[in-house]
């Protein structure tokens, strides 16, 4: 499955705040947002037009950014949220949080959704027992998704466990001993957390 592999840090100046993207980092004083708050490049600092279309696009952006989407993989989601029954950009950020990557990411195992994802690829996450190897595949209430039995000797998982403070959402149940979580529910919108307003991206794909 394609991804972004540029630079990270830049997707968060880009959208002139902290999106999480590189774990640890984040927290500490060597998050490029702290020294450089503006854009990259070498209009960074120079006057930007503002428009309608301007918000709606860096709405759209950051969400894909924060869950690690590509366009087409993000419109594909957006046209299936559109489908459903429903306030489609509730849908959408709903359907965003099911992932297996976020789950892993929101239970407090992995320290970024880019590691959450690595781990899926490379078989170490399990759904009800199976090995799940693909990042986009989507839990359901009363799925149980843990790390795999080799993987839970990870050293970085075993660090992730012991230093990682995360508030896990109410929609999801983590035995951190287990490396282990249960989806009670499925997420509601004033559950998920991210700072993005998906109204507005509807508005943008309607166009
Ligand atoms: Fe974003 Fe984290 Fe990089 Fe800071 S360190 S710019 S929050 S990815």
């Amino acid at each position: 499955m394609a991804r972004y592999t540029g630079p990270v840090c830049r997707l968060c100046r880009r959208e002139k705040m902290k999106l999480f993207l590189k774990g640890a980092k984040c927290d500490t004083m060597r998050c490029p947002i702290e020294k450089k708050p503006y854009p990259p490049g070498v209009h960074g600092r120079g006057r930007i037009r503002e428009s309608e279309y301007m918000f709606q696009l860096r709405e759209k952006q950051k969400a894909r950014r924060i869950y690690g989407l590509l366009e087409r993989q993000f419109r594909n989601l957006y046209q299936r949220a559109a489908r459903e029954k429903g306030i489609t950009g509730e849908t959408l950020l709903c359907m965003l949080e099911q992932r297996v990557d976020n789950v892993v990411f929101r239970a407090g195992f992995a320290s970024s959704r880019n590691q959450a994802r690595q781990w899926v690829r490379h078989g170490h996450v399990l759904v009800n027992g199976k090995r799940v190897t693909i990042s986009s595949f989507m839990v359901r209430k009363g799925d149980v998704v843990e790390m795999a039995p080799k993987a839970r000797n990870m050293i970085v998982l075993r660090h992730n466990l012991d230093t990682i403070d995360r508030l896990v959402p109410m929609w999801l149940e983590a035995v951190t001993a287990e490396a282990k979580v249960t989806v009670r529910d499925l997420p509601l919108r004033d559950q998920i957390d991210v700072p993005v307003r998906e109204q507005l991206i509807v508005e943008l794909y309607s166009k």
